[in-house]
């Protein structure tokens, strides 16, 4: 019989760090699984989403559809001065109204919504429509875990974890130390928490969770997740590992003066750093890691941002073009960059991320934390130096140190203390010219391996996984179409 071709309507959050992952997987469903796809964004990310998709060959783009939602005004529904996420999620449910408009247009009605974290609360439109309903986590199945349970818990074990600060015991997984848990699951009084944390509760009423890691990324977590007697008996629903799902290596953007000067360096003898595109360190961090690094005697090339009050931000900057300029001088040590000018480059804000990790002259990352950064480093090959900040950050970096053993951390919160020159000097070292970092980088390698057999669409586990996704979708509409013929 022949089948029409299945339809993801896929609605994605603000801003390109949420689009990217949503553009990747819209990709990987068009490209290899026979899907056609329709990408819903805010008006402001349109034009950058649309040609995410024109510059990249690989499938047939006339699959693949953008269409920009008017961004709602939603001054008068929450305070300026709001928690990001909470802004980014009131954004997103002022949208669905018009969401629903547009999939009521339709001539031919897609066959699976997909949506991201932000937007759970479009999830019903799959009853409305007859679709089937994903949801897509950019991040890995450890956070799932942790927001799959978190709401679950008697409130004797919840307090023994926030306040006596006890290890939280997750089913079939390591346990969550009180350092690693989310800020925002913490106080039991704050607005934040009132809203995410029953966010868990809602991803059983999706139809599957699709989620940005694999295997042998997060065996235990995994396994636990899609087990009925562990934490599957709470997800109840298909968790479907799909990744690493990366944006590819574009060589358009190599052309910039910085990708001249690794030209020039040793194979993997430069330490790349960078706190991704929100993580702004404090004044006296900044200093330490200055003189840390000039101390260390290593390569690098440095993505500075200007300092913050506190220790840590998670506030969103825009990204620049990636120009070397040194302006940054007015906040590092007074004449950092001309005494390590020959061994170092700083660059303001923003860098070709990917394309830099590519670079074989890269040899150590020294790293937030953030999902999509640590997923770049493994598909790469560099092992790193963990530094996190904030939100899910902690536990990724957890992961890497004690339970992959591709990245060194130190011993003292980044997040809340300041790392001193000379730890910050040990750090480098270690990962960069120590027996350590060596044995680092060939475990990061060998999971580099086992990511490429990952996505390889010859039976690759997240190649079965989205082809699971794709035959529930085509049953789907295979039903409908002898509904159509028995009506
Ligand atoms: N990124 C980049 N250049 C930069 C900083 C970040 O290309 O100077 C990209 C990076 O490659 C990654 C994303 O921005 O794909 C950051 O995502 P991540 O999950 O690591 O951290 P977040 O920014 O969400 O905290």
């Amino acid at each position: 019989m022949q089948i029409t071709k299945p339809h993801a309507a896929m609605f994605a959050s603000p801003g390109m760090g949420h689009v990217i992952p949503v553009i990747e997987l819209g990709k990987r469903l068009a490209g290899s699984h026979g899907f056609r796809v329709t990408i819903f964004v805010l008006e402001a990310d349109a034009a950058s989403a649309q040609s995410q998709f024109l510059n990249s060959p690989g499938y047939d783009a006339t699959l693949v559809d953008v269409i920009g939602l008017p961004t709602p005004d939603i001054s008068n529904l929450v305070d300026p001065s709001a928690f990001f996420a909470i802004k980014l999620l009131i954004m997103m449910r002022e949208t669905i109204p018009t969401l629903r408009s547009k999939i009521a247009e339709m001539q031919h009605k897609p066959t699976a919504l997909i949506v991201d974290l932000f937007g759970l609360d479009a999830l019903p439109l799959g009853g409305e429509f007859n679709m089937l309903t994903y949801i897509f986590i950019a991040s890995n199945a450890r956070f799932i875990a942790v927001a799959l349970y978190f709401p679950t818990l008697e409130k004797d074990v919840e307090e023994e974890h926030i306040i006596k600060k006890k290890p939280l015991a997750l089913p079939g997984c390591e346990p969550v130390r009180f350092e690693d848990t989310l800020e925002s699951f913490l106080d039991p009084t704050d607005e934040i928490y009132r809203v995410f944390v029953p966010f868990g509760l809602v991803f059983p009423t999706a139809d599957g969770i699709i989620v940005n890691t694999w295997d042998d990324m997060e065996p235990k977590t995994l396994k636990s997740l899609q087990d009925p007697k562990l934490l599957g008996r709470i997800a109840r629903v298909p968790v479907y590992p799909i990744g690493p799902l990366c944006r590819p290596v574009d060589p358009s953007q190599t052309n910039l003066p910085l990708f001249d000067w690794l030209n020039k360096q040793p194979d993997e003898s430069v330490l790349y750093i960078s706190f991704g595109s929100g993580g702004s360190l404090s004044a006296r961090q900044l200093t330490e890691l200055a003189w840390g690094l000039e101390l260390s005697q290593q390569r690098f090339v440095w993505v500075v941002r200007p300092p913050i009050d506190g220790l840590a931000s998670s506030e969103y900057v825009s990204a620049n073009n990636g120009d070397i300029r040194d302006g940054t001088s007015d906040y590092l040590p007074k004449e950092f960059i001309s005494r390590t000018h020959e061994r170092g480059l700083v660059v303001p804000s923003w860098v070709p991320q990917a394309e830099i990790l590519a670079h074989k002259a890269v040899g150590g990352f020294l790293t937030h934390c953030g999902w999509n950064s640590i997923l770049e480093s493994v598909v790469t090959g560099v092992p790193m130096i963990a530094w996190p900040l904030f939100a899910e950050q902690k536990m990724n970096a957890t992961l890497l140190n004690e339970e992959l053993g591709i990245a060194v951390r130190s011993e003292k919160l980044t997040s809340e203390e300041v790392i001193l020159r000379e730890e910050v000097k040990k750090l480098v070292q270690r990962i960069m010219v120590e027996e350590e970092g060596y044995k680092m980088r060939e475990k990061v390698k060998k999971l580099r391996d086992t990511a490429e057999t990952s996505v390889s669409c010859d039976g690759g586990s997240a190649h079965e996984s989205l082809s699971r996704v794709a035959d529930e979708c085509k049953l789907l509409l295979e039903r409908a179409r002898g509904m159509a013929r028995g009506a």
